[in-house]
């Protein structure tokens, strides 16, 4: 389970986890009427006449006349010697909450410059000895809210190094080094450490579409005006209409939240872009 911890949705003052959001807003929408099929993962969507067939990974399918498209990002892997090798044994995407317990009184490493970099130490410094964290740039102040940067500020525990990079991980069976890099001096670090947690940016649950829907460079499903950048849009895009706002590059499939390219990547966006994509489904049925 990522930790997760959400300050600044509306109508919760003093925050609450990600996964106590996701409890109360799977209840609330089972309350209105939704159906949840999980644990089942959508592996691909193909289009007849006005159909959009998606296939479920027990080889189910489900036909529908519209689609919405959240399925958010996944976290980016980070290319260092040995780093794969740790991966689970001392090196973790996103900051386990059972890992947590094993930072008491540890040095712990977090790479990373963003949001859920800076909630990771925040969380960590209630537990660790000392927490760094490693970022490539010379400031935050780009990558992280104002909000994380003063609490890191102010938490004596953490400190950022900057202009800094992991070259290496080392160990037996587990993670107990890192190598690290300054990219100005040339300078190199070896330093004792059981755990390294990452937080390097993310890529786009999107593999799984293999056609008909326009991704950008980065995976990302682009919509509506954006379309038009596209030049291959001509030959998917068949109707007399314009696209609407969060639709794809074929008609009646939606994208909200952060799969989406120019996604705002925060919950009030998705929610909102989910409750938006709702109302362009009830248009585009109205016009069949
Ligand atoms: C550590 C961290 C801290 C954050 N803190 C904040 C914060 O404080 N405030 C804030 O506003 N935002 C925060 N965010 C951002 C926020 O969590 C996201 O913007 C938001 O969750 C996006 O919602 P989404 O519905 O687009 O995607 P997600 O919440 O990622 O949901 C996508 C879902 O689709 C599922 N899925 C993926 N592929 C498939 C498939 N093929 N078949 C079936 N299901 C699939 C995934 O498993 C997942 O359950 C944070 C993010 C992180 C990582």
């Amino acid at each position: 389970m990522i930790y997760t911890r959400i300050e600044n949705y509306l109508g919760f003052p003093s925050g609450l986890s990600g996964s106590d959001l996701s409890r109360r807003a799977i209840s609330q929408s089972i309350r209105l009427g939704a159906e949840f099929l999980s644990p089942l993962e959508v592996v691909s969507i193909k289009l007849k006449d006005n159909y959009k067939i998606v296939t479920l990974s027990e080889g189910s399918e489900i036909n529908a006349l519209c689609v919405i498209i959240a399925t958010g990002v996944d976290y980016r892997q980070l290319d260092a010697n040995g780093i794969k090798d740790f991966t689970g044994a001392g090196v973790y995407y996103g900051a386990a909450t059972t890992e947590a317990h094993a930072c008491i009184n540890k040095d712990v490493y977090i790479v990373g410059g963003g949001n859920s970099a800076g909630q990771c130490a925040m969380y960590l410094s209630k537990f660790a000895k000392s927490v760094y964290v490693l970022i490539r740039r010379d400031s935050l102040t780009s990558s992280m809210s104002h909000y994380l940067i003063e609490q890191i500020d102010k938490t004596e525990n953490i400190t950022v190094i900057y202009k800094t990079e992991v070259i290496e991980a080392k160990g037996d069976g587990r993670l107990d080094e890192i190598v690290i890099k300054n990219s100005e001096t040339n300078e190199i670090k070896n330093l004792k450490t059981q755990s390294l947690f990452i937080f390097i940016g993310t890529r786009p649950f999107t593999d799984w579409i293999k056609s008909g829907i326009i991704k950008n460079e980065k995976g990302f499903i682009e919509t509506g005006r954006d379309l038009h950048k596209y030049k291959n849009i001509s030959q998917l895009w068949k109707v007399s209409r314009e696209p609407y706002m969060l639709e794809s590059s074929t008609p009646g499939i939606f994208a909200a939240g952060d799969v989406r390219a120019g996604a705002m990547n925060r919950i009030a966006s998705a929610v909102g872009e989910g409750s938006m994509s709702i109302k362009f489904v009830h248009e585009y049925l109205s016009k069949l």
